[in-house]
């Protein structure tokens, strides 16, 4: 496809404004991608709303969107294995490919990465087309909608953090926050086995949705202590607990609710650089603590999963905006963390 297409560009804090720019087209090795579905990632609204995230600060106009789901338009030179009219998955991080991570495998840490909505990196995908690495892209199968191909992403960060924990059939698991990355966690958790997996949250609907999803129980923390319900499980705690709320509270909690040789795995970004965790408590369990860096080589596992019924990936949108939408829909993102759980964008 040529000619122009719409683009929604962030142009400072709080601003989105429309452009008209050119499609772009495949260079070697590429493909250009028709995007059908885009999900609206916290990150997204951290950019927008307080013009930064973690370390990354815009430096000028940047197009938000990273989780994308759409249909091959044209072919770059050189790529084999895609015909026009194939619906994938894009996984929003391109990595190198030479740098010694990338050559250990694990491509995710790669300094040289260019991901998507990231300054000085790559532009979103809040546009009607994109052009991305025929590498880093995957078909779906014919039951596999490209809504669920967006959702690959967030997928593809709870099945990471229960690959790197290594959580296996017959634990229990803690989860701490039910948005998002919390329900990804928690359906990753539940398809490999996991046998008891309690939820907290202070938002009733998130929760009512952990229910839903499989939750064994779920705690509002404005009300109820999970820490005191804990002490009561077998052991004293759970073998795995995960933070997705990127909170100072939960993250403090982590080291306090597993059992002995526990796990902690912490998912969650949190705005604030500096956290406490409880050492004395994780040292008397001899507990392990797992960072999570976005997710590596897992894209095909979740497109599997999600096409063999394991994970109902779908579940987890609550609100989706058409592309012309796009700017009062992550307002209303913003404003409504209370009721929206997963947003995603129609295109
Ligand atoms: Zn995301
Ligand atoms: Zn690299």
């Amino acid at each position: 496809m040529e000619g122009t297409m719409k683009v929604a560009v962030m142009t400072g804090p709080l601003q989105m404004e429309w452009e008209e720019r050119p499609i772009p087209q495949p260079k070697r090795g590429e493909l250009q991608i028709k995007l059908e579905y885009v999900g609206v990632c916290g990150s997204d609204l951290h950019f927008y709303s307080e013009g930064r995230l973690a370390n990354w600060v815009p430096d000028g106009p940047l197009v938000l969107g990273h989780e994308p789901g759409g249909v091959v338009t044209a072919i770059g030179e050189g790529v084999t294995g895609f015909m026009v009219g194939d619906r994938v998955a894009l996984e929003p991080g391109v990595p190198c490919g030479h740098c010694e991570d990338c050559l250990k495998g694990h491509y995710n840490l790669c300094k040289e990465v260019k991901f998507m909505a990231i300054p000085k990196e790559k532009d979103g995908v809040f546009s009607e087309y994109c052009t991305h690495s025929a590498s880093m892209t995957f078909k779906l199968p014919d039951h596999v909608s490209t809504l669920e191909g967006a959702l690959m992403e967030p997928l593809a960060v709870g099945m990471h953090a229960c690959e790197l924990s290594n959580a296996k059939l017959g634990e229990t698991a803690v989860v701490l926050g039910a948005g998002c990355i919390g329900l990804v966690t928690l359906m990753s958790l539940k398809a490999r086995g996991v046998s008891e997996i309690y939820v907290a949250d202070i938002l009733d609907k998130r929760l009512s949705k952990a229910k839903e999803l499989g939750a064994s129980r779920v705690f509002n923390s404005k009300t109820e202590n999970i820490e005191e319900f804990v002490k009561t499980l077998p052991g004293g705690g759970v073998d795995q607990v995960y933070e997705c709320a990127g909170n100072r509270i939960t993250t403090l909690q982590t080291c306090r609710l597993i059992k002995r040789a526990g796990k902690v795995t912490l998912v969650g970004v949190s705005p604030e650089p500096v956290l406490e965790l409880d050492i004395a408590t994780l040292n008397a369990m001899e507990g392990t603590i797992y960072s999570v860096y976005r997710y590596r080589n897992l894209y095909p596992a979740a497109i599997s999963a999600v096409s063999n019924g394991l994970i109902p990936l779908k579940a987890i949108v609550s609100h989706t905006y058409d592309f012309k939408d796009v700017i009062k829909g992550v307002d209303y993102n913003l404003n409504h963390k209370d009721d929206v759980i997963k947003a995603v964008i129609k295109m």
